[in-house]
């Protein structure tokens, strides 16, 4: 049997890795999965279990008995939790301040890494994160990595009302021992400041289109 095609977009905070991802999957009909929203929503749990999240024993010990269900729904696959999904809570500046000691344990990254995985039973794929490319699907032949300069990823962050330190965020993801954030061996890299989404999202499609003409 022909397997899925998984697009991997990794890159550093507020990159538009979202955006674009979106963008890439709506125009080849691929489902989007966005991985830091896994992430999230096992900081939000364990924020809301009042467990301490430099714990590390404790975050891995939620991770493996918290009730999960992967779901695909228009398109998009996601992670619930005891049945509910927690679009908001997610995004909070607390939840994103959670997000990077929680990610950082290694049991944590196995698990969502299988549970990545398991997204390929939804068909092709375009997932985002920091590890796509270089470990949850490092065979893929279509890796991504985008990038923007600190002010203009800061300014994103700020016009969608959120306040955070994305310097301090991406040098924790980068300089944890698993899985850190990195470039991966044969990316595409798109430094996007002062590009639309449309802009780079069309370099990331027609690249895309390409490759995959040669080798069809
Ligand atoms: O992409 P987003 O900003 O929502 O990711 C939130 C956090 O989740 C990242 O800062 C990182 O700590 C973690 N993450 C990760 N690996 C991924 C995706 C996200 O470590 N593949």
């Amino acid at each position: 049997m022909k397997q899925p095609i998984v697009i991997a977009i990794d890159g550093t905070s507020a990159s538009g890795k979202s955006t674009n991802a979106k963008l890439v999957a709506k125009a080849l009909s691929f489902v989007y999965v966005d991985t830091g929203a896994m992430y999230r929503t096992l900081s939000w749990y364990c924020l809301q279990q009042k467990v301490d999240i430099h714990d590390s024993k404790r975050v891995a010990a939620v991770c493996r008995r918290w009730k999960t269900s992967l779901e695909c729904l228009d398109g998009k696959a996601r992670l619930a939790v005891d049945g509910y999904y927690p679009e908001r809570e997610i995004r909070t500046t607390e939840t994103s301040a959670a997000v990077p000691h929680v990610a950082a344990v290694p049991a944590v990254r196995d698990w969502m890494k299988n549970k990545q995985r398991e997204c390929l039973q939804f068909g092709n794929l375009v997932m985002e994160g920091r590890d796509i490319g270089s470990n949850v699907f490092a065979d893929t032949e279509f890796k991504f990595y985008l990038d923007a300069s600190l002010d203009e990823r800061s300014r994103r962050r700020a016009a969608e009302g959120v306040q955070e330190n994305l310097a301090a965020r991406d040098q924790k993801d980068s300089q944890r021992a698993a899985a850190p954030l990195m470039i991966p061996l044969g990316a595409i890299v798109i430094n996007n400041s002062g590009m639309t989404s449309a802009e780079t999202s069309a370099i990331i499609i027609e690249s895309i289109r390409k490759r995959l003409s040669a080798i069809s």
